[in-house]
């Protein structure tokens, strides 16, 4: 895959583009079956990957130089990572892979010295690993108020008990930020101040991983279900203000969404390409698909789908990145929109791929399971939707209009 600069960008996030996809699109994708692979020929390959990309000055788009990132802000990451996003390989070849890299980012922001020492510095080193509770069997995770497992203060120490579960990573993970519940609502209408993160070391006594959760047929996913009984962590494990957790979880989702959803298009970007190369080529019929008219609409209902996912997320990552303007509404069109977009676009590949569409000889088949999940996953649709009605019908009630223009 090739691309040319952009030329209303900046040369330094032009110059960041193309040499991203020079080594995703050389040295990633056609290996792709290679890195799929837990062989020493695979981890090898890995490994020069990664060396590269460091010496390129391209690792850890996320962290600041200081800690052996690239520095390069919120504009210029979001734009990497919809090359990153060409390949299923690429972010974590560059150095970010979730959930660390929002951990890392939450610990940079909200960590202490102290935690940033203990916990930040081996996560980035990689000696490490991390993973996040918030979701719980036992409460809606579309309602962040109704968390139920609870952290109780006695001496220096909380006490934490509760039941998470789809904590990805978990079972590699040394520590877990958990999100509890640290106060009842007053009646004062701070309902927001109940909820802290709290790092919990995951071998703490009373902290039981009960199985990893099958997703998608898949038993490895490593998406875990977590039993936390009476686990006593130092006081010092708080991270950020006691009752910010809201606050702190928000802000990895609210930055994290526009990364997702740039994620979204660079995937719908390798997908259209898959089917476009595939319809000029295969032929059904007697002609090539490209001459059929269902799929001329296959490549023109993508590339509606392309253009308007991208230009949105552009958007909204401008908005965001300019600090001026409410981008809250915009952040939900983003979340509800793209992901359902790139569901529409890696469908049509597979559709004109055929049995191959289906196969885990192509990136289509994962990517159709990542666009579904992603419906789900950071707030469903259906709460991103009330959550724009929400911002628009506050407007008009108190007295104004919607203003497109921002
Ligand atoms: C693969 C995967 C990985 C994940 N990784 C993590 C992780 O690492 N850490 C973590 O904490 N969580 C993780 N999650 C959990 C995810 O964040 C939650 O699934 C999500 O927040 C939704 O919560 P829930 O599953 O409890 O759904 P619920 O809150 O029970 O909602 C179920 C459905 O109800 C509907 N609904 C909800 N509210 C409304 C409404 N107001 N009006 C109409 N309909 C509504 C929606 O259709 C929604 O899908 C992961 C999930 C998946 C699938």
């Amino acid at each position: 895959m090739r691309i040319a600069p952009i030329p209303t960008l900046d040369p330094e996030t032009n110059d960041i583009r193309l040499r991203t996809a020079k080594i995703v699109s050389e040295l990633i994708i056609p290996n792709e079956n290679i890195l799929r692979q837990r062989t020493p020929e695979a981890r090898q390959l890995r490994k020069e990957i990664e060396e590269r990309v460091k010496a390129e000055g391209l690792w850890a788009p996320h962290l600041p130089k200081e800690y052996g990132g690239m520095g390069i802000g919120f504009m210029k990451h979001a734009y990497m990572n919809e090359i990153l996003a060409w390949s299923p390989f690429g972010a974590r070849l560059f150095g970010v892979v979730a959930p660390n890299s929002g951990n890392q980012t939450i610990l940079l922001r909200y960590g202490t010295e102290e935690q940033k020492k203990k916990w930040l510095e081996p996560l980035i080193r990689g000696e490490i690993e991390s993973c996040f509770a918030m979701t719980e069997p036992n409460a809606p995770g579309s309602d962040p108020y109704a968390i139920q497992t609870r952290a109780v203060r006695e001496g220096d120490e909380w006490v934490i008990n509760g039941h998470k579960w789809f904590c990805s990573n978990a079972s590699r993970a040394h520590f877990a930020i958990v999100m509890c519940r640290t106060a009842e609502d007053d009646g004062t209408g701070k309902a927001k101040d109940r909820m802290t993160q709290i790092i919990v070391p995951t071998d703490t006594p009373g902290f039981r991983i009960v199985r990893s959760v099958p997703v998608w047929g898949h038993t490895d996913g490593d998406h875990c279900e977590i039993i936390l009984e009476n686990v006593r962590v130092p006081v010092t494990n708080t991270l950020g203000r006691e009752g910010s957790g809201h606050e702190a979880a928000q802000e990895r989702l609210g930055a994290g969404r526009v990364f997702h959803c740039m994620n979204c298009v660079g995937q719908m970007w390798r997908a259209f390409d898959l089917m476009v190369r595939r319809a000029t080529e295969r032929v059904v019929h007697g002609g090539k698909l490209e001459e059929k008219q269902f799929i001329q609409g296959f490549i023109a209902d993508s590339y509606i789908d392309i253009m308007a996912a991208r230009l949105m997320t552009i958007h909204t990552a401008q908005v965001i990145d300019s600090g001026v303007g409410d981008v809250r509404a915009n952040i939900s069109a983003i979340k509800v929109f793209v992901p359902a977009a790139l569901e529409r676009v890696v469908d049509r590949a597979i559709q004109v791929w055929g049995a191959a569409g289906v196969s885990s000889d192509l990136p289509l088949e994962g990517m159709y399971r990542g666009a579904r999940t992603l419906r789900i996953a950071d707030g469903p649709d259906e709460v991103h939707r009330i959550l724009i009605a929400k911002h628009v019908l506050k407007v008009y009630h108190d007295g104004g209009n919607w203003d497109f223009g921002f």
